[in-house]
């Protein structure tokens, strides 16, 4: 059969034009080389948990539609994300508040913790921060950068801080209250019983086929659709012919415990170097889970090489600069992509679907 649309890649991005597609009565054949829909907010049970397979997804936004929209897929509970760091056994609160404050200096009042990083902001004498170390203590100081900001970022990009450039850390928010909630948006969840039910839902009325790589079949699958969106790798897309891109990566390692508890927290971020792992994610915690075990995951930064993940773009001038060019060459050849990987931008879920909203209303 003759399909309207071929959409490669059931993530957040494909489902959601699959389902706006649907809707008008376009009919979608939705493929994605995983042999699992929902791309990276999949979601699976494992002994009664609702396991974040790559990595924790924590839904938060400002635009009231977005979230009226993913709440009549699922019901969202009213979780929050209050992240813990661990310095080597200390533990502090983040985002950066008044409880980090206390943690660190003992102090009580936001004058007295404006003090402390005036101090350290100004002994540091940093006019022109060169890289991305000096940026950050120019912006909080000395120990909330030592404890809490440079093992952590320098095992996300495999980098000493030195060598970073100062552009990465453009704004480090301080906050002089006791809010630990981490982000700033007035709605957040998590959909209780996981994403992959609301992918599923918005796959509802499409045809759709998995462990399906578009790019090795690219003739008999395009000739099954009158278009293409397409939402994976936009380099791979064009068989790299104007250079690679690159990419972060990420390693998972997931393992069930046989106790209730394991840390108390959905989220523990592990901020000194020497600890191999960025952060430990403890899943019951989402949903406020009350079972015998418990899952947990340790989640290992590693430098993208080909057949890894590619979890996050490198948005630096020259990724951007080839990125756009690979816009281009897809505008003028007509084809319809989106999503992070085409896009080739970091998109919270919201954005995600707000993009694909907006694409397939002007479809
Ligand atoms: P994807 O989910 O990557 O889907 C693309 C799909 O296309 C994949 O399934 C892939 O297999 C498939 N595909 C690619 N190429 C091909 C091909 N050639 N043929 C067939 N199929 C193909 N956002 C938040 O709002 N909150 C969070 O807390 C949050 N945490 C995150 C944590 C991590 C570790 C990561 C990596 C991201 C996080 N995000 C978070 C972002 C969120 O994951 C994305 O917004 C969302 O998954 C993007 O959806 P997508 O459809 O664009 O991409």
């Amino acid at each position: 059969m003759k399909y309207d649309f071929l959409i490669v890649g059931a993530g957040l991005f494909g489902a959601t034009c699959c389902r706006e597609l649907t809707k008008k009565g376009y009919k979608c054949l939705v493929i994605d080389k995983r042999d699992h829909v929902a791309g990276n907010v999949y979601t699976k049970e494992v002994e009664g948990v609702i396991v974040h397979v790559y990595g924790a997804h924590i839904f938060h936004t400002s635009d009231k539609g977005v979230w009226d929209y993913v709440n009549s897929f699922a019901h969202f509970n009213d979780y929050i994300n209050t992240p813990i760091a661990d310095y080597h056994g200390e533990r502090y609160h983040l985002p950066f508040n008044m409880n980090t404050f206390r943690e660190l200096w003992g102090v009580q009042t936001a004058e007295d913790a404006k003090a402390i990083i005036d101090r350290q902001v100004k002994a540091a004498g940093i006019t022109e921060p060169k890289n991305l170390e000096e940026q950050a203590i120019s912006m909080v100081g000395t120990d909330i950068y030592q404890k809490l900001i440079k093992g952590y970022t320098e095992k996300q990009w495999g980098r000493d801080c030195k060598d970073l450039p100062s552009f990465i850390i453009k704004r480090l928010p301080l906050r002089f209250t006791f809010d630990n909630n981490y982000f700033n948006d007035p709605y957040q969840g998590i959909p209780v019983g996981g994403y992959t039910q609301i992918v599923n839902e918005m796959l509802c009325g499409a045809d759709v086929e998995l462990g399906v790589d578009f790019i090795e079949n690219r003739r008999s699958l395009s000739a099954r659709a009158d278009r293409i969106i397409y939402t994976g790798q936009i380099d791979r897309l064009f068989g790299y012919k104007l250079g690679k891109l690159e990419y972060r990566s990420l390693k998972f390692e997931t393992e069930v415990l046989d106790v209730s508890d394991y840390q108390g927290n959905a989220v523990v971020n592990y901020t000194a170097r020497e600890v191999p792992y960025t952060r430990i994610i403890e899943h019951k915690h989402f949903e406020f889970g009350k079972q015998k075990k418990t899952v947990v995951t340790r989640e290992y930064p590693k430098t993208w090489e080909a057949g890894d993940e590619p979890y996050y773009p490198v948005n630096d001038e020259v990724n951007n600069d080839l990125a756009a060019r690979y816009a281009r060459l897809a505008e003028e050849e007509g084809m319809i992509v989106g999503g992070r990987l085409a896009d080739y931008k970091y998109y919270d879920m919201d954005k995600v679907i707000l993009s694909a909203l907006n694409l397939t209303q002007k479809l």
